[in-house]
């Protein structure tokens, strides 16, 4: 039975897989450590460390520096105990990259140069080619089928939660309604976890100053559509159903220039998305094809696309203004390919700080992903992992173990 989401569940604090959780946090942990910050006694830590180390997930090695002089032995996280994949899927692009269980990449299909996964009409032939280029990465990179512990999917599109059932994606009608877990599972029983691009891009860039209970965090994924992730408390916030963050119908002043099926006259989409750009500046007679050119022509200096996009600029921090009100974030991080406009990037920041509430607007950060085509690819490893070595999922491991040890 395949487990989805376990990370969510309750676990106990102290049991051995919020011990794993604390290894992982940490680059200096030691059983002394440990003993501190879960008030455990030591003899509890020891015994649940060894059935860590036991199961191949956790190393002693090296010497943390101790105040007493004596040197305690360093726990970390086995890397090498099996690899996980993320995968982001655009509408004319596929990325997979492998990683082993610290979230070190191991191989990017950006890099090997192979031909791509085609995104088909049918999710089910997608989902084949996606399992066959997985196991061939792995192969490639030396790892065996047997070591994959699961895979986090990126899809620009509302997800349904927790089902991870697609929900009218405009990258890919057909995919409406698509089961990209239900398909997996003719593949593999690991985890197969489906994610809205801007959530993973929220959860990538709540590591930038690590990863702590007090993130509160919105990230705005500027690309051919519009969306946004949100982070409070530290816990990505999906809502009841999956469609929280879901911005890209908001209603916003100027004229739609591309056709949307919401129903919202002039919704963000359709007045100022890459998308919309695009169909614009074409209308004006230059040459854009992605929202990629649409920056580049801003950033040549190109008078008509400068206007659009300072237009663009005003009209998000608009909007983003009243969000922010709301929900009062320490920052703002704008990501996608558009994020790479300094021009729109500089007119948001003004736009947003002009209308929002001074109090809203005190300790605000307001900023550009460092590397748009990084963070949505590290945040779909991150979710993996969490997953893969969520508290609760790694308790069933050590009790399914000492189960098996009774009755030997
Ligand atoms: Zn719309």
């Amino acid at each position: 039975m395949n487990h989805r989401h376990l990370q969510d569940a309750d676990h106990a604090a102290g049991s051995a897989g919020d011990i794993l959780r604390l290894i992982r946090g940490s680059d200096a942990m030691s059983r002394s450590t440990l003993a501190r910050v879960t008030g455990l006694a030591p003899s509890t830590v020891s015994l649940r460390v060894e059935s860590l180390i036991s199961l191949g997930l956790v190393r002693e090695s090296g010497a943390e520096e101790s105040r007493g002089g004596r040197r305690a032995r360093r726990l970390e996280l086995a890397g090498d105990q099996g690899f996980v994949a993320a995968v982001d899927i655009g509408a004319n692009h596929v990325r997979v990259v492998l990683s082993d269980l610290t979230g070190r990449s191991l191989v990017d299909s950006d890099e090997t140069g192979h031909a791509g996964v085609p995104v088909s009409d049918d999710p089910e032939e997608t989902v084949e080619a996606l399992w066959r280029r997985i196991i061939a990465l792995a192969d490639s990179t030396g790892l065996a089928e047997a070591d994959f512990r699961g895979v986090a999917i990126s899809i620009p599109a509302p997800i349904e939660y927790p089902s991870g059932r697609i929900v009218t994606p405009s990258f890919m009608p057909t995919w409406h309604e698509a089961d990209l877990p239900g398909l997996f599972a003719a593949h593999t029983d690991s985890p197969v976890l489906v994610e809205n691009d801007a959530n993973l891009i929220a959860l990538f860039e709540s590591t930038e100053r690590g990863r702590t209970d007090e993130n509160q965090l919105l990230a705005v994924k500027l690309g051919t559509r519009i969306g946004c992730g949100i982070l409070a408390s530290g816990r990505l916030h999906r809502g009841i159903g999956g469609a929280a963050g879901e911005i890209s119908h908001m209603e916003v002043k100027g004229v739609s220039v591309i056709p949307c099926t919401c129903g919202v006259p002039n919704c963000l989409d359709s007045v100022v998305s890459g998308g919309a750009l695009v169909a614009k500046l074409r209308a004006q007679g230059l040459d854009a094809e992605t929202a990629s050119d649409v920056v580049a022509l801003g950033a040549r200096g190109e008078p008509l696309a400068l206007e659009a996009i300072r237009e663009a600029g005003a009209r998000i921090g608009e909007s983003l203004a009243g969000i922010v009100n709301f929900f009062n974030p320490r920052e703002v991080v704008l990501a996608g390919s558009m994020s790479a406009s300094l021009p729109l990037v500089a007119a948001i920041r003004a736009e947003l700080f002009q209308k929002c509430l001074p109090l809203a607007a005190h300790d605000l950060e307001v900023r550009a992903t460092r590397d748009p085509f990084v963070a949505g690819i590290r945040g779909a490893t991150l979710l993996a992992l969490d997953e893969v070595l969520a508290p609760a999922r790694i308790d069933a491991l050590v009790k399914d173990v000492a189960d098996d040890l009774r009755t030997a």
